[in-house]
């Protein structure tokens, strides 16, 4: 177990916080601050046990010097002072005497913000990544400006970068901040400790992206449902037309092996909603063989009743992936479908796996009818993955 906040001593104390501010910003003003107002918990409970808070994040990727101009933390740090409702000092330097003076003269309960941390990938129009790579030393110098290391950036978690592990490896103490803490416990309960029947649902474009979560989650559900783009290869390896739908060729070889070792584990879609072009207009409706001109793009009816009947009296539910092309209209309804069938589930926990599949549920109205919904998208991938996250693992145990 990873120490928490309630581990720690942080009164009197400099305590560097990673945060996950990667908000979007669009001509200078933030569109959804969603991220900024999840990171509240902790910092109002290290203003009110008074420390001395320093913190920091990325935005967006750095490339080039001109880049930096449109990605500074200071629309930032101005709407984190209107939600938490007191001063944010911002320093628009991410090293050096200005930033040092300024932590050292921070007083108890007081915020401090320094800028983007990838502004470390770019100096002097040379790109470098001291904060993408991991460099040792910036690691080292931010370590050297605290005392107290916090990670609350879970949406960073499954990379290495400076800004996490490498203050982690060089700071006495360290731990995981309110945000982190919960995705751990929501996702060790959903993936790791699952109370059965645990059904699984795995969905998006791809096979290849998805294949480190079958694996690992063939080796814990009890049925796994297959749906979206993906779907098709599996179609395909089982010997049928699949038309002019998504599929992988290299990866149908792939497909058919987990259907001879999945031992009926797997659940295919029966039927599929088409259209003839990549085209929001109204669906055809074919069986797992689709006529030569159409492209599948939803699971069909059929399906959605199937998978409906699969998830009564599932104790878990773990989703990563949409049904079908959800951003059209027409072929919404797979998605919708499933969203419902888990919403009305009594006693279960539910968890979504970020990215697509949460923007989605979110999008159709039903983010408050799942357990959790992860927020970060790459690391609750890794996480169904059965991977280590090296921002979390490098924080010390209990
Ligand atoms: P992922 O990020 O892998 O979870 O994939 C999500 C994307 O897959 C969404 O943008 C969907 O529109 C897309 N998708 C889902 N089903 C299909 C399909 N049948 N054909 C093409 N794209 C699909």
């Amino acid at each position: 177990m990873k120490k928490t906040l309630n581990d720690v001593n942080v009164t009197n104390k400099t305590v560097l916080v990673r945060v996950d501010f990667n908000v979007p910003i669009k001509d200078g003003v933030i569109t959804d601050d969603n991220r900024i107002k999840a990171a509240l918990p902790t910092i109002k409970y290290l203003v009110d046990n008074n420390a001395k808070v320093v913190l920091f994040s990325h935005l967006s990727r750095i490339k080039e010097e001109a880049d930096k101009a449109k990605k500074s933390l200071r629309p930032i740090s101005l709407k984190l002072e209107e939600l938490l409702g007191k001063k944010v000092a911002f320093i628009d330097k991410t090293r050096g005497l200005e930033l040092e003076n300024a932590i050292s003269n921070l007083k108890n309960g007081e915020v401090l913000l320094f800028e983007n941390t990838r502004f470390e990938d770019v100096k002097d129009n040379e790109v470098v990544k001291f904060e993408s790579k991991n460099n040792e030393e910036l690691g080292k110098y931010w370590a050297s400006l605290g005392e107290i290391f916090v990670n609350d950036a879970f949406g960073t978690a499954h990379r290495k970068h400076a800004s996490n592990v490498g203050i982690a490896s060089n700071i006495a103490e360290s731990c995981v901040g309110f945000l982190v803490q919960k995705e751990l416990e929501m996702l060790s309960k959903g993936i790791d400790n699952p109370e059965h029947p645990f059904v699984a649902i795995i969905g998006g474009a791809k096979v290849s992206d998805k294949i480190g979560v079958i694996d690992n989650l063939l080796q814990k559900a009890d049925k796994i449902i297959i749906g979206g783009g993906m779907a098709y290869t599996f179609f395909k390896a089982q010997g049928n037309k699949i038309g002019k739908s998504l599929c992988e060729e290299d990866k149908v070889e792939l497909a058919k092996s987990y259907l001879e070792k999945a031992n009926g584990k797997i659940v295919l879609p029966v039927d599929s909603a088409n259209n003839t072009e990549f085209k929001d207009s109204e669906s055809n409706y074919s069986g797992v063989n689709l006529p030569d001109d159409e492209m599948g793009l939803d699971i069909g009816p059929k399906s959605i009743e199937l998978f409906q009947d699969l998830l009564k009296g599932a104790k878990t539910v773990a989703w990563n992936g949409p049904m079908g092309v959800f951003e059209f209209e027409n072929f919404k309804k797979g998605t919708v479908g499933v969203c419902e069938a888990i919403a009305n589930l009594k006693d279960a926990f539910t968890l979504i796996g970020g990215g697509d599949s949460a923007a989605a549920a979110i999008q159709l109205g039903f983010s408050d009818k799942f357990t959790h919904i992860s927020t970060g998208g790459g690391a609750s991938l890794e996480y169904m993955e059965g991977k280590v996250l090296p921002g979390v693992d490098i924080i010390q145990n209990k």
